[in-house]
């Protein structure tokens, strides 16, 4: 273990002013003190500031620390409990008014809790806290973690949620906003990077350096972040933010030695991306600098920390010129995303997690509108459709939760960093904001920003402003049948293939399979109907169960929900949807809109295989991204189909994607736009595999061999080309691979690479790619790549299976922090009975007890009502979908 340097018990004196005193033995149980029964800290301490200090060396596991915590006491207290997660705790004092008290005794209870007892009663009114105190760095990728790149080692931080209490004893919850003042001690080859400028660096005796950096503004504990190691600095003076009123704002890119000239166009484009997001807030950045951090291993996407925001290094280190578009987007996206939060979360933070929400939904609603903005012809308001399709499958099982919904256990607070916070929170954002219109919603956001402006809020405090600012009565009660109940609204129609009346019903949506799902009330819907005969839109707020609505005026047909733009399941008879789908002055919104209802009415059961094949193949001759929704949908069709019947359907496909594989080949079309590169990889796929031709196959062999070798390739397109190859590929290839692999140092070869060696379907070669999990060869965060990669692949699953329930407890330790509970859905796809049983055998003991995954008892339900789904899809289609593939439709 690394203990403190002579230096820091110099300045653990000066904070204490008194010698330290020989450690309490912190790990006594003392039955008598019971820690707060949920999460929250007891109410009669109210942290004021922090002086934190961290001697850390990046090459060492254990590093020490000191912190001084200024106190309001809001009642006598005697026992001051907070969050600490393994510290040992060498000396605990405290100070009132001229009062001190050294080597206090504290104890631990429960997992992260420590109590600190107090000799007597201290009286109400400030006071201050100081623990000295030494930890081992949290692995994998949480709290303050270490990386090695190279033959260096990095610090790096990921502290949301529940984080900081690994890093150094506090009161870790996101309601409380304090400023910290930050001193870290490190290494003199180490740059050291915190959420605020630095003021000064001075060199110790042991030839250390202590970097002091500037007070934060207030802040959650979550959000503080440290980078340490021989970091590399992009800065260019012309990329810094500039605006009209002569202000500016600083921005670098930071990054592992060597890598930061990979991230110009990250750089380059941030103060644009920026520009947007003020202009539409009203009010600029608020913080003193901003840091991008490329991160070699990191878990999530990114992470929001005011002035230091912390990415996967993927998503800043692209090149825009060869690297696919997809690439770019993800950037845009996820930056536009990091940045709202600036405003959204860091400015004005979630008074507790049940507001997580606020945060995320908004972020990702507006990520969408900025990078719409950015670049319109990225067409991303469509792309978002796919998001919103997919969470309505999650919303539909018996364990969906509400977007804003209770948090009692730590569980809880981690299973809310789920799809229906961000993405039906998305969802519902989009829905009201046309409902009250953008400039009013946007009218209420500034307002709500300038009311909480560096404090807390909830989720009234949001809608009051907008009700407010939109002058809709009424409208706060509307939002709360989506966030305040689970599920998805289904409303069947009847009567608008021509002009109206029509009368609707809503109930809670079910696909096949699922159990009976509750639903407590209403939803108040705002509905569209478009008149494609007039264009002229019909809307209003539907609160009844049913409903019948009346059209003056009208040519029709009628469009239902047009675009998607409410949260909800349309279910229209076959002759209306089929009138639609024929539509020709449908938008390409309204369009794949169309595609995605195609897809829910087919796994409600309410269409035949043949309806939907025909549906679907009737959209051809329209544009690449609807024609590639329907592709999509009846290639996943497939996922039914067994035995015999496999080539069959595999031939389909092949005829389906052979004539658009034709025209547009694997080399370059000279069409650059991200529907025409989906497309092509979908119809290149399937033709150049199942509909023998040669040619193409060859010409795919061709172009994944230049992948492996490092010639130039189009890399829209590669990745596609390797994955056939390496399916059939041999024991030779794999080795290729795993070579070029370890030599990669650009982050697209390296992660694609990877993405081919885990598909391998030979056995014997995919359980060498499983094994990879267990070397030492992968970070951390690409070890799901591999574990995954086989999961769903008829040829090899049952394999995996088998090798997953026999390395579940070292992948845990393996695998990101926290992110074992998804193991569960691992074999879904073998939609049987036995997998459900073996399901719940494999996970039940880690429900609870030493071993528990926090959060997994929800998760296991719902994998089991996949597993069920599946079957219940089987059972309804498999024999019409049979009669298709052996006699034709
Ligand atoms: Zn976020």
């Amino acid at each position: 273990m690394h203990l403190l340097r002579a230096l820091i018990l110099a300045i653990v004196a000066a904070c204490v002013s008194a010698p330290p005193q020989p450690a309490p033995d912190t790990k006594k149980p003392v039955p008598a003190l019971q820690p707060p029964s949920d999460d929250r800290i007891i109410k009669g301490v109210q942290p004021l500031s922090y002086d934190l200090l961290l001697d850390v060396d990046p090459s060492q596991e254990g590093y020490g620390g000191q912190v001084k915590i200024r106190l309001r006491l809001t009642e006598p207290t005697r026992v001051i409990w907070l969050h600490s997660l393994d510290h040992v705790i060498q000396m605990a004092s405290f100070h009132q008014a001229g009062k001190k008290w050294l080597s206090l005794k504290t104890e631990r209870a429960g997992k992260d809790w420590l109590a600190v007892r107090l000799p007597q009663v201290a009286p109400a009114g400030e006071a201050s806290l100081s623990l000295r105190f030494s930890g081992r760095f949290a692995n994998p990728l949480f709290g303050v973690y270490r990386v090695k790149e190279g033959d260096d080692w990095y610090l790096f931080s990921q502290l949301e949620p529940l984080g900081a209490r690994e890093a150094f004893p506090c009161f870790d919850e996101p309601g409380i906003k304090t400023p910290f003042t930050v001193r870290v001690i490190a290494p003199k080859k180490d740059r050291v990077f915190f959420n605020t400028p630095k003021l000064e660096e001075k060199t110790d005796r042991a030839g250390k350096i202590l970097h002091q950096f500037a007070e934060t503004k207030p802040l959650p504990t979550y959000l503080l972040a440290f980078a340490v190691g021989p970091i590399d600095v992009l800065h260019r003076p012309e990329w810094d933010m500039k605006r009209a009123d002569g202000s500016s704002l600083q921005i670098r890119l930071l990054a592992a030695k060597g890598k930061a000239k990979r991230g110009k166009t990250a750089l380059r484009e941030t103060a644009k991306i920026l520009a947007l997001e003020e202009a539409y807030f009203g009010s600029p950045y608020p913080y003193a600098k901003l840091d991008i951090v490329a991160v070699p291993d990191f878990a999530a996407g990114a992470m929001e920390n005011p002035g230091l925001i912390t990415y996967r290094e993927q998503l800043l280190l692209f090149d825009e010129k060869v690297d696919p578009i997809s690439r770019y987007k993800a950037y845009a996206n996820v930056h536009a995303h990091e940045l709202a939060h600036i405003w959204f979360g860091d400015l004005v933070t979630m008074a507790w997690w049940d507001d997580l929400w606020l945060n995320e939904a908004f972020a990702t609603w507006f990520a969408y509108k900025i990078v719409n903005q950015y670049r319109p012809d990225w067409q991303v308001l469509t792309d978002r459709l796919g998001g919103f399709n997919w969470v309505k499958e999650s919303d539909s099982t018996s364990t969906s939760r509400r977007v804003r919904g209770p948090i009692k256990t730590r569980g809880d607070i981690h299973n809310a960093f789920d799809g229906i916070t961000y993405t039906k929170g998305h969802a519902v954002l989009s829905m009201f904001e046309k409902y009250v219109g953008e400039a009013a919603f946007q009218a209420g956001v500034r307002s709500y920003l300038k009311k909480n402006a560096w404090g807390n809020a909830t989720f009234e405090d949001l809608l009051i402003e907008i009700e407010k600012a939109s002058g809709k009565k009424g409208l706060k009660a509307a939002f709360e049948t989506f966030i305040f109940q689970a599920g998805v609204p289904n409303v069947a129609m009847t009567g608008g293939a021509r002009c109206g009346p029509v009368t609707a019903r809503q109930v809670r949506w079910q696909p096949l399979g699922s159990p009976p799902l509750p639903q407590d009330r209403p939803w108040q819907i705002p509905l569209c109907f478009k008149d494609l005969g007039t264009g002229q839109n019909h809307c209003r707020l539907m609160d009844q169960p049913k409903e019948v609505f009346e059209f003056t005026g009208c040519e029709g047909p009628l469009l239902p929900n047009p675009g998607g733009a409410a949260y909800m399941v349309p279910s229209l008879g076959t002759p209306w949807l089929g009138a639609l789908m024929a539509q020709t002055s449908l938008t390409e919104l309204e369009h794949v809109a169309l595609v995605y209802d195609l897809r829910k009415a087919y796994s409600a059961g309410h269409l035949s295989p043949e309806q939907v094949l025909a549906l679907a193949q009737g959209v051809s001759g329209t544009s690449d991204r609807v024609q590639q929704q329907a592709l999509g949908l009846i290639g996943d069709m497939g996922g039914i189909v067994e035995g015999d019947l496999r080539p069959r359907w595999q031939a389909l496909l092949g005829r389906l994607g052979l004539v658009h594989a034709l025209e547009h080949g694997w080399r370059d079309d000279g069409i650059d736009d991200p529907a025409h590169w989906q497309i092509r990889r979908t119809t290149l796929s399937w033709a150049s595999r199942w509909s023998g031709n040669d040619a193409l196959k060859a010409e795919a062999f061709d172009l994944a061999n230049d992948l492996i070798e490092g010639r130039p390739v189009e890399r829209e397109l590669a990745p596609t080309a390797l994955s056939m190859l390496t399916e059939d590929g041999d024991a030779a290839l794999f080795d290729r691979l795993l070579a070029a692999f370890e030599q990669a140092e650009d982050p697209w070869r390296r992660s694609t690479l990877l993405q081919g060696l885990a598909g391998f379907r030979r056995p014997e070669l995919s359980l060498r790619s499983l094994n990879l999990a267990l070397s030492d060869k992968l970070r951390s965060n690409e070890i799901g790549r591999v574990v995954w990669g086989p999961s769903g692949d008829y040829r090899v699953r049952d394999q995996a299976w088998t090798w997953l329930k026999k390395n579940l407890g070292t992948l845990r330790e393996l695998l990101p922090r926290n992110s074992s509970r998804y193991l569960v859905y691992y074999p879904t796809a073998q939609c049987t009975e036995l997998a459900k049983q073996e399901l719940s055998a494999v996970f039940s003991p880690y429900l609870g007890g030493k071993e528990a995954m926090e959060g997994l008892d929800r998760h296991l339900q719902a994998a089991t009502e996949r597993i069920d789904r599946c079957m219940a899809m089987r059972k309804k289609h498999q024999h019409a979908l049979g009669k298709i593939l052996t006699q034709g439709p």
